[in-house]
């Protein structure tokens, strides 16, 4: 699609991408510009050549045409990789939802180059291995031969690579790497923020020396700005980081390797909300060629699974751990019956002597304590009845005044005070932090060393590595933590995992409620007995009958899926179908309210029958920072036709805003969403 004119932007390689230029498209040219496509134009005082890139086209302008000047000529025959990171923002605007500048500033690093390391061309020296090569398993082998086949016949596709943890991933990884660059491809490895150890970081650098590089969030952006820089020279041939790290400016990339798929920070929580998944799998069918991508986990998201499940990528599994060590034993301990047995302390009578053990004995003991679902759901203590909305199948959440409240259909009944089960007088809300833990258990135990990981414990930079530091070279008995401490990390002297309140996410009051849970608990387990001696997990749960509980005490992700996809589909969730959130943030209460009355006049009028609108209702938080907001959710199996509701509540929203309507309002879209909102 073209116009009469192009919006273009200059000098991307600098800070200029804060606006694009108009400028008129030569007859010549009429119908054979895309996005992305390098152009000259005229530009600036004397107007001076420059290679611009084009961004948008237009069919009219606000000012006089006269006074727009003329695209000179078309530049460069071959893409540039800056030109398919436009393209890439081009398609993640229209995918997600955003300003075209927004989208820009996404994909590219907008400033200036802090330094420069040189670094010679790659010889064959530098991918021929040392006799160092550890031979790979069969199962490996497999995974290796099979992707490099594919490869060299042109299959570019996504492949999920299901394995636990010491399973042998990253091994694959390294391998399929140096196969990229022996022809002559570039490789992106994505991994979860917070993810990297540095055994790991260790094994690239001696693969790869110094043409990998890690990029990670304490970079400033001018030193992010000077990675892509080398990328773009060819001075490097690997890069490691989060999700940004997709954007690098790579002019042959082969592969994209997305470790811990399932991980929620591959999403992000800004405009344009885009998933690296679907990103990766958009721009390796951009780059020349086009790259292979390969996904790995040891809990795979709802959304790889599917996917490897009907074919459409290639699934492999490594079923061994290489580095010896069992699974752990593990025991679900019901806390209704600790509670019916006097046991009021957040430890069942189980997990309390098995703490004792690994004192006496010297060994160690992680105390996971599962925060997430802390929002405020609100159950009972004695039977573990959680209150659920009768037209939505997800936890009410406590709101001021006494309230329980749908996040989903804006469903509201009074808080009871007495359970309508079992008629106990203990409803409330959960509570247990990780610092209430710590001064019971340091109670219970004076003598135990105790460290302590949390949002309050790891604010100051270094910190979180240093509290793995010490457990790891034990100067502690007992870590206590959230999510944090589930991460990554070996530690061969545990032997003992508490999951203090496995059931807490499960009440988040979204859809993937019950896939978190299993993830979150399948990887908690898995801390146990990496060492010589076996591990032990306690689960303690109010919902031992709960599938995702059960299923995660077996680690058994196939049973797992097979429950939550015929979940998903009986209501039309993703995977099986796709979600749109439509996120309205107001200033007044009252302006929000009527906005998401008004665009949900808008989408029942334009949605066909095959999309269905629920909501609006208040979200989960309903304000932050005295912002209200509001959710509208728009389901459907056709994600183009939630795109084309998307662009039409975008175009309403913006002629609303030009005429001034929209005072204080912001509308957001997230496809998909991983998190409530
Ligand atoms: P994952 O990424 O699944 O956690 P890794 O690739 O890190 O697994 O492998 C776990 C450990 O096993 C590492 O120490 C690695 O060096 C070792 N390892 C990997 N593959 C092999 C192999 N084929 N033979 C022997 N050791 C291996
Ligand atoms: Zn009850
Ligand atoms: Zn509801």
């Amino acid at each position: 699609m073209t116009g009469l004119y192009a919006d273009v932007i200059v000098d991307i390689s600098h800070e200029r991408v804060d606006r694009p230029f108009t400028y008129r498209i030569p007859e010549d040219l009429q119908g054979k510009l895309c996005v992305g496509q390098a152009v000259n134009v005229p530009f600036g005082k004397g107007d001076s050549q420059r290679k611009a890139y084009v961004i948008g086209f237009r069919d009219s302008v606000d000012f006089p045409p006269d006074r727009i000047k003329e695209i000179t000529s078309t530049a460069d025959k071959d893409l540039p990789a800056e030109a398919i990171l436009l393209k890439l923002a081009a398609w993640m605007r229209e995918t997600y939802g955003s300003t075209m500048i927004a989208a820009l500033k996404t994909v590219l690093p907008a400033s200036k180059r802090v330094r420069s390391r040189g670094k010679e061309p790659l010889t064959e020296e530098d991918v021929k291995d040392a006799e160092q090569t550890i031979a790979l398993s069969e199962e490996q082998k497999h995974v290796v031969d099979s992707i490099v086949a594919d490869y060299d016949q042109g299959v570019r596709k996504g492949y999920l690579l299901q394995g636990i943890t010491g399973s042998g991933k990253t091994e694959v990884y390294l391998r399929l790497i140096e196969e990229m660059i022996r022809r002559g491809k570039q490789a992106i490895v994505l991994i979860p923020e917070i993810a990297l150890t540095w055994q790991t970081l260790h094994r690239f650098e001696q693969r790869f020396g110094d043409r990998v590089t890690v990029m990670n969030s304490t970079l400033s952006k001018g030193e992010k700005f000077d990675h892509f820089e080398q990328a773009r020279r060819g001075e490097i041939d690997v890069i490691i980081g989060p999700r940004s790290a997709l954007f690098t400016p790579f002019q042959n990339l082969g592969l994209i390797i997305i470790d811990e798929e399932h991980e929620g920070s591959y999403k992000s929580e800004t405009m344009p909300k885009y998933h690296a998944r679907e990103t990766a799998e958009a721009l390796a069918g951009m780059v020349p060629g086009g790259a292979s991508i390969l996904m790995g986990s040891a809990t795979p998201s709802m959304e790889a699974l599917y996917r490897a499940r009907n074919g459409s990528y290639g699934y492999f599994r490594l079923t061994r751990r290489l580095t010896g060590g069992t699974l752990p034993s593990v025991e679900i301990t019901d806390l209704r019956e600790e509670l019916r047995a006097g046991n009021r302390s957040p430890f069942s009578r189980s997990l309390k002597q098995g703490i004792e053990d690994r004192l006496r004995e010297k060994e160690q003991t992680m105390l996971f304590i599962n925060r997430r679902g802390m929002a405020g759901f609100v159950s009972c203590r004695s039977c573990g009845r959680v209150f659920k909305c009768p037209h939505c199948d997800v936890a009410l959440s406590a709101h001021s005044g006494g309230r329980l409240l749908c996040h989903y259909c804006g469903h509201e009944e009074p808080q009871p005070q007495t359970c309508p089960d079992c008629g106990s007088r203990y409803v409330s809300r959960f509570r247990a932090g990780t610092e209430a833990i710590e001064s019971h258990v340091k109670k219970l135990w004076p003598e135990a060393r105790v460290l302590r990981m949390d949002a309050d414990t790891t604010r100051t930079k270094g910190s979180y590595e240093r509290i793995l530091k010490a457990f790891a070279s034990g100067e502690a008995d007992i870590l206590i933590g959230t999510q944090m401490i589930v991460k990554g990390h070996d530690f061969p002297r545990v032997t003992l995992v508490g999951i203090l309140a496995a059931d807490l996410s499960l009440n988040t009051g979204d859809y993937r409620a019950a896939e978190r849970t299993f993830q979150l608990l399948v990887q908690a387990a898995g801390r146990a007995g990496r060492g010589k001696r076996p591990g032990h997990v306690v689960i303690q749960t109010y919902q031992p009958e709960h599938y995702a509980v059960r299923l995660a005490a077996a680690q058994d992700i196939d049973s797992f899926y097979e429950e939550e996809i015929r979940y998903r589909g009986l209501l039309h969730y993703p995977p099986a179908a796709h979600l749109l959130a439509v996120q309205i943030y107001s200033a007044g209460e009252e302006e929000g309210a009527v906005c998401a009355d008004r665009l949900k006049h808008l989408i029942d009028r334009e949605a066909g029958r095959d999309v269905a609108v629920i909501g609006p209702a208040p979200a989960m938080i309903g304000r932050i920072n005295d912002v209200y907001r509001f959710g509208l959710y728009l389901k459907g199996e056709d994600r183009g036709a939630l795109e084309r509701l998307k662009d039409t509540v975008e175009e309403s929203v913006n002629s609303d805003r030009e005429n001034g309507r929209m005072a204080g309002i912001t509308v957001q879209f997230d496809f998909d969403p991983l998190r409530g909102f």
